[in-house]
């Protein structure tokens, strides 16, 4: 067991394998490799590490608001079938007993999936997303839905229809996003593991707000069937987790092919676990130094502090350049905004959730169902991105764009020839205030610079925690992620670097 037992909800347990045996464990603070361990032992039942789960969340969630649904019948029934299975002497799946929870953006059949939405306030799907299945074959507990920025767009979980989600690590600040709920339940200890969405950032940034582990595969490599679409070339579902061996487990059983979705890559997937711990080695990590210019030094020091460590561990660091960077931003708002004015049109009303009430002929339902039923910032993207597809403009914005796209795809190409891995802060900045930058959206789309450019260029990232800013800065102590991108298909090197950086010590917080 790890050292360091939350002794506030610590659990003082029978073990059922032998009457006199008793273990002290807080069955909320557990690895997915602690998981098994206690259930391979018969220390520990899956049921009774759900009950421990459900129970913090009752205690703990009023206040932090990361869930919009808690499953609780459904958590307990999953977790009694894997109880069943080991009682018959059947061997433990993947992620047998994990309590896990989901981005309310990601489709569970039977449970429901709003989006953060109005529009989708009551939607119900009739299937499971792929990710979802398969969790749930690896027998994964389901906790429940989380809360997110409306339709995956946004920054802070501030733009969810139903309200805000806060870090758990200062509450009167925002969790990042869009996945805020998701990152939030794992930092708050309400789920071991979690699945976020990532389209421009949304599970790194949220990882590195609440100072957890967060990564997004390379395009192609987990299917996006059953995730609601925002920008299709862009949309990505991935793990959240306390540690990155944790990300490693939680890949593992949702990456890889699927016939359901046919933008998923025949590209086999490794077994993360059996090279993860193999050391940092001789990277070569590249700096940008395109993403270092004016950084902010409460987080620029953490980042120096933790190239320092990549150094000392055996990296090599080699100054690049990504002269494309500085049109990241407007270029990924533009294809972003465009690709969802179109997967967005579908909701009218007629095929999915909220129908205005009051309405005069169809055209005046369609008007009405969409006035009330999206929030602000969904309408400005689909008014942007419109604006950006019609005649006349297409050529000067979205083509324009689509070019950049590729430069700066060919940036990336260009780094790799020298360096494995690139580097960045996730974030220029940490968690801010609920509230604090609302009124500003270009101010919340520029905060999205360092996670834009991977997600244009398809590129594995990982946010890890990378130290905290403190009084020096006349801040609270608010934790720092590093990003780092990889080649394509290669997430077991990102795994395996960033798992060396985070057993070297003094960057973690949980
Ligand atoms: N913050 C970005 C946006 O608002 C990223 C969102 C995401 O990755 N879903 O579009």
């Amino acid at each position: 067991m790890r050292a360091g037992l939350r002794f506030f909800d610590t659990l003082c347990r029978r073990s059922s394998a032998g009457k006199n045996r008793f273990i002290i464990v807080d069955l909320t603070n557990l690895t997915i490799d602690e998981v098994s361990g206690l259930l391979g032992e018969r220390k520990a039942s899956a049921v009774e590490i759900a009950q421990a789960h459900l129970g913090r969340i009752k205690e703990k969630d009023p206040e932090i608001r990361s869930y919009l649904t808690v499953a609780s019948e459904k958590a307990l029934a999953q977790a009694r079938a894997v109880d069943e299975k080991i009682a018959a002497g059947q061997g433990l799946a993947p992620l047998a007993g994990v309590p896990v929870a989901i981005k309310d953006v990601i489709l569970t059949r039977g449970l429901r999936t709003t989006c953060a939405a109005k529009m989708l306030e009551e939607f119900v799907a009739p299937y499971d997303a792929t990710s979802v299945q398969r969790l749930d074959a690896a027998g994964a507990v389901f906790l429940g839905k989380t809360n997110c920025d409306e339709f995956a767009m946004g920054s802070s979980t501030e733009n969810s229809g139903f309200f805000p989600t806060r870090n758990p690590r200062e509450p009167e600040r925002v969790p990042g996003g869009s996945s805020g709920g998701s990152a939030a339940a794992v930092a708050a200890h309400l789920a071991v593991a979690s699945l976020g969405s990532d389209t421009g950032g949304s599970i790194r940034q949220p990882a590195s707000f609440c100072g957890v582990t967060g990564m997004m595969g390379t395009y192609g490599r987990v299917s996006r069937y059953g995730l609601v679409a925002f920008a299709s070339s862009l949309d990505h579902i991935g793990p959240f987790g306390r540690s990155v061996r944790d990300l490693a487990h939680v890949l593992q059983v949702i990456a890889g092919p699927d016939p359901l979705d046919s933008t998923t890559a025949r590209v086999p997937v490794p077994d993360y676990l059996s090279t993860i711990e193999d050391g940092a080695g001789s990277y070569k990590v590249g700096i940008p130094e395109e993403c270092f210019k004016g950084l902010e030094p409460r987080v620029g020091d953490n980042i120096q502090k933790g190239m320092k460590a990549l150094e000392k561990l055996g990296c090599k660091l080699v100054p690049i350049r990504m002269p494309h960077t500085e049109y990241a931003v407007a270029c990924y708002y533009i294809i972003c905004t465009a690709e969802a004015s179109s997967n967005l049109a579908r909701y009218d009303g007629v095929r999915y959730g909220f129908r205005s009430a009051g309405y005069d002929g169809l055209r005046d339902m369609y008007k009405k169902t969409r006035e009330g039923g999206f929030g602000p910032e969904v309408k400005r993207r689909i008014l942007l991105g419109t604006y950006a597809l019609s005649s006349g403009y297409y050529e000067a914005y979205y083509r324009k764009a689509q070019k950049v796209r590729t430069l700066i795809a060919r940036d990336y190409l260009d780094a790799f020839k020298e360096v494995d891995v690139v580097l960045t802060p996730t974030s220029p900045f940490p968690a801010f205030k609920i509230g604090e930058m609302v009124d500003d959206p270009l101010a919340m789309y520029l905060a999205d610079i360092y996670t834009v450019t991977a997600s244009l260029a398809g590129l594995p990232g990982i946010s890890v925690p990378c130290g905290r800013t403190g009084q020096k800065y006349g801040s609270p102590s608010l934790p720092v992620g590093m990003q780092l991108i990889g080649r394509h298909f290669e997430e077991a090197s990102l795994l395996q670097l960033a798992r060396a950086f985070e057993k070297a010590g003094g960057f973690e917080l949980s």
